[in-house]
């Protein structure tokens, strides 16, 4: 075996077909064993239950190289159990932790030539979904579903180093307080899609969505959790819409762990982001990109932390996570898990 010629420092966050996926089929009842295959289509009724009524949910994960030349995922068990949540909630059968995990190890040894090496920035993601394949013409659940499970490679999230970035208040809203919000469903990027195509024609970065219900409280943006620091404690925002994110999770275990912090998840009026220092956006595809300034209607909030860099306590919270995901630091127990 040996890596495939690509220019892995080039590369962007996009979509590149690897050799194997992994499909497994839930019919009268019951998953099929699992497969994987080198198609990377598929086929199936038009009247799908994924593409008549958006049945589907999905995940998000990495595959690294470490300095020591492992290949290894972090927390997969997380994503695995989100998963299981996400599937419940949209009445689907969830697919099992165990061969969750197993989907993931057999995936990244099969395409072990795409994970870029280390040092190179460039990870392979995983995307894990399944959706309703069978015919559904009256609303209700589907009773037939695929899981399947791909790779791709993907460049670093910032070339040449995070910027802090620029995020306005919406006027859309995300996630409405007993939806769907907690959950990784594909219905929630749908309906985020015209919020971010406005913003970005508007000048900014993403928007930072308010609580639904009151339209005063801090939530999240369209696919990432929000970190705050205020002196030596990482705030992070709390709401039953908010979605769980692994990355967030494991910076406050991080924050209290490895770096001393204290920490706090509680609800953060957006009244209060000006007695912040640092903020950051913080997910699996950038770990985190620090925040510049905030737009609420006109109102610029500018973080003391400024538009140059990431403030001294983000980069301290980025190096430690990606250090212990890199092999660099040693890691909580339970958080590598070893390929190859
Ligand atoms: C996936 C996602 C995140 C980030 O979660 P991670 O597990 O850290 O990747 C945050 N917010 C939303 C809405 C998401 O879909």
């Amino acid at each position: 075996m040996s890596k495939k010629d690509i220019d892995w420092g080039s590369l962007g966050f996009g979509y590149i077909k690897t050799d194997k996926r992994y499909v497994s089929n839930y019919k009268d009842g019951a998953w099929d064993e699992g497969i994987l295959t080198e198609d990377a289509t598929i086929t199936m009724t038009e009247c799908a239950g994924v593409l008549q009524y958006s049945q589907s949910v999905f995940d998000g994960l990495k595959a690294y190289t470490t300095e020591d030349g492992r290949i290894v995922t972090f927390r997969p068990d997380l994503n695995a159990e989100r998963m299981i949540d996400s599937a419940k909630r949209l009445e689907m059968p969830p697919f099992p932790k165990e061969r969750f995990l197993d989907a993931v190890d057999q995936v990244v040894a099969a395409n072990a030539d795409y994970v870029p090496p280390y040092g190179s920035g460039a990870t392979l993601y995983l995307r894990p979904f399944m959706f309703g394949s069978n015919a559904v013409i009256g609303v209700k659940p589907a009773n037939e579903y695929q899981f399947r499970l791909f790779a791709t490679p993907v460049g670093p999230y910032f070339k040449g180093g995070a910027k802090p970035i620029t995020i306005r208040v919406s006027d859309f809203d995300r996630a409405a307080p007993r939806g769907t919000g907690h959950i990784k469903a594909g219905l929630n990027y749908a309906m985020s899609l015209h919020a971010i195509v406005s913003a970005h024609a508007e000048g900014y970065d993403e928007n930072l969505y308010p609580d639904s219900a009151t339209r005063t409280y801090v939530e999240e943006t369209g696919g990432a959790n929000i970190i705050f620091i205020k002196g030596n404690t990482l705030v992070t925002p709390k709401s039953s819409s908010i979605l769980p994110s692994i990355t967030r999770r494991s910076l406050e275990i991080v924050a209290e762990k490895y770096l001393g912090m204290k920490v706090e998840e509680r609800p953060v009026p957006i009244a209060e982001i000006a007695e912040f220092e640092e903020m950051g956006l913080c997910g699996t595809a950038a770990v985190i990109s620090p925040v510049g300034k905030v737009v609420d209607h006109g109102k610029e909030i500018c973080l003391p932390a400024g538009m140059e860099k990431m403030g001294p306590k983000t980069q301290a919270l980025y190096d430690t996570l990606t250090g212990i995901q890199m092999g660099r630091i040693e890691a909580p127990e339970g958080w590598i898990r070893v390929i190859k």
